[in-house]
């Protein structure tokens, strides 16, 4: 339960970040943000945790009471805007990557998938957004130790660090509860794609 995404909004309501409920709970018992419900009303921590849980709410059990977990949140203050980078973890590069292994193009389950390392670190590589890709297990036993050129295989594209717009609108369009709609309306959608252009 503390896992599942809530959608963060700036101030002007415009959505800045997907976070795990557990950073919600943080964030809204510091006073940095207020849950926003679905009649856009705002509630802080205590307000909150007085609402009674209903069948329909997933909840979870905090400071010996249920406690709904919400969906939306807003930042209250300005100096608390989470930091544009997207993490370099095995989810965001499968994501990057769209679960699609890196050398043969097929789709996988993520049990089918694994982390390659470009370059292969005993030959110097790095980990990093540049030189880790999705791979298949068969890919991935095939290149062994080598680079792809020594073992005759090609990347399908170049992997790159993707931008942090880039990964919040995946996190947005993969999970997308009823209650984050009203948030990522075609305007905000277009508040968006500007400062993509920039
Ligand atoms: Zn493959």
């Amino acid at each position: 339960m503390l896992n599942s995404r809530v959608l963060v909004l700036n101030r002007s309501y415009l959505p800045i970040n997907v976070t795990s409920a557990k950073r919600a709970f943080i964030m809204i018992y510091a006073g940095i943000a207020k849950v926003v419900d679905s009649e856009f009303r705002t509630f802080d921590f205590q307000t909150w945790a007085d609402l009674d849980v209903q069948d329909q709410h997933e909840s979870i059990g905090l400071v010996n009471k249920l406690i709904r977990i919400p969906r939306v949140i807003i930042v209250v203050t300005f100096d608390s805007i989470p930091k544009r980078q997207v993490k370099f973890n095995r989810y965001n590069i499968f994501a990057r990557d769209n679960w699609t292994c890196q050398y043969c193009g097929k789709h996988k389950p993520k049990s089918e998938l694994n982390l390659d390392h470009v370059v292969p670190r005993s030959l110097g590589g790095m980990s990093s957004w540049e030189n880790v890709v999705c791979s298949c297990l068969k890919c991935n036993m095939k290149k062994g130790g080598r680079t792809p050129k020594q073992a005759n295989m090609k990347l399908k594209r170049r992997p790159r660090k993707p931008s942090w717009i880039q990964s919040l609108q995946r996190a947005m369009s993969v999970i997308c509860y009823q209650e984050w709609e009203p948030f990522l309306s075609p305007l905000n959608r277009a508040y968006w794609s500007v400062e993509l252009d920039e």
